[in-house]
């Protein structure tokens, strides 16, 4: 039996969470260990989901501390690393944050045990999400058609592995799928056929085989997936985007967090909906103006505290402090311009002239896109940040 831990991080967002019921349903075999990383300044949601995600899994989820904070007079593991920092703010250029309080306590808890890591990223995001440098740690993305990352792609895509590689095809193919499979491994790259595209079209062939293929050739290196007996994931051929997830947690016990939920403002007479895209921190640099309103109007105490951190100098948002945001009439602003962006986005998305039933998703009938309702707005803000925080 190998000593090889299966681990999925749960950072307070939706997808992590539907990570974690997908796979206890489908592999409840699979020895998961499930952890979270508390800044101390998480939502209140995110509390709420781990306790309800602990029920539904029927196991613990483990709290992993950046910082013995005992014996210290500070109110959370953000405060010990800000006045380690000198009072300087995370930004996105220099995000101490998430490696102080995510990835630090994480690589430190695993050691140099050999580690498979499941990250939630979705079959309909282009993005890789985190690779640890460490190399007992290996990242695998079950809802992606590609479930393994690029570092092992590149190594199975590796022209002195490419002998290699072609041996296990014919145990899983036969035929014209075989000879294809083979050609297309063959195939040079160059400018108009790159790594990313001789996947897609490797996976088209086959998802399974191709799954087969790189686990066989990892069974010949120190990775952690190799040193496996066996791994179910590479018999998945499921694709899941958005859709999905919601869908998996809606037919779960547990509740999508709250902040997602759209609620009401009103600028200029008009009715346009605002809500939080993301979990992490409440003050997190990388939300949206627009979303500090949503902070602002629906948790001012957490907004005072955000703003309690902005010093001569350093303010959350580049060129402007909270005090300055939370003015009136920049309040205002703010809505007005989400508004009409918003009104652009979906009058050229839908065919209706009423913008607003297309962002209740009762337009979609109408529409000429499918699967669109108000929950595109996400893919906005889905892009930024880190796996660590928002996944
Ligand atoms: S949620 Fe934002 S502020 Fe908090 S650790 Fe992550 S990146 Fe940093």
């Amino acid at each position: 039996m190998s000593n090889v831990r299966h681990l999925l991080g749960i950072s307070g967002g939706k997808d992590s969470a539907a990570l974690a019921i997908y796979l206890n349903k489908l592999y409840p075999k699979l020895d998961m260990q499930y952890y979270t990383c508390d800044t101390g300044r998480e939502l209140q949601e995110t509390y709420k989901l781990i306790d309800q995600l602990q029920i539904e899994l029927n196991k613990d989820i483990l709290q992993l501390d950046s910082v013995d904070l005992s014996n210290q007079n500070l109110e959370s593991a953000f405060d010990y690393f800000l006045a380690q920092y000198g009072g300087l703010l995370p930004a996105q250029n220099m995000r101490w944050c998430t490696k102080k309080m995510k990835l630090d306590p994480f690589e430190n808890w695993i050691g140099d045990v050999p580690t498979i890591s499941y990250v939630g990223i979705r079959g309909d995001e282009d993005r890789e999400g985190y690779i640890s440098t460490k190399p007992n740690i290996q990242s695998i993305f079950p809802f992606r058609k590609n479930i393994w990352s690029e570092d092992v792609i590149k190594r199975v895509l590796d022209a002195k592995n490419e002998e290699q590689i072609l041996e296990y095809y014919p145990k899983y193919l036969e035929g014209t799928k075989l000879e294809k499979a083979v050609k297309t491994f063959k195939k040079k790259l160059n400018f108009a056929f790159s790594k990313k595209q001789k996947v897609e079209a490797l996976l088209n062939i086959d998802i399974k085989a191709f799954n087969k293929v790189v686990f066989d050739y990892l069974k010949t290196t120190e990775l952690p997936v190799g040193q496996l007996d066996e791994f179910p994931l590479v018999e998945n051929n499921e694709i899941l985007v958005r859709n999905d997830i919601f869908q998996l947690i809606e037919e779960s016990a547990v509740d999508l967090p709250g902040y997602y939920k759209p609620l009401d403002y009103v600028v200029d007479g008009e009715k346009g909906k605002y809500f939080r895209s993301r979990s992490g921190c409440f003050f997190c640099f990388y939300q949206q103006k627009i979303e500090w309103v949503w902070l602002l109007e629906n948790h001012p105490k957490l907004f005072e505290k955000a703003k309690s951190y902005e010093k001569e100098g350093y303010s959350w948002i580049e060129g402007e402090t909270l005090d300055d945001l939370a003015k009136p009439e920049r309040v205002e602003a703010i809505k007005r311009e989400h508004l009409k962006r918003k009104k652009r986005a979906y009058e050229k998305l839908y065919k209706s002239t009423d913008w607003q039933d297309a962002v209740l998703g009762e337009d979609n009938k109408r529409s000429t896109t499918s699967n669109a309702s108000w929950l595109d707005e996400l893919s906005d803000a889905e892009g930024d940040g880190c796996a660590s925080c928002f996944i």
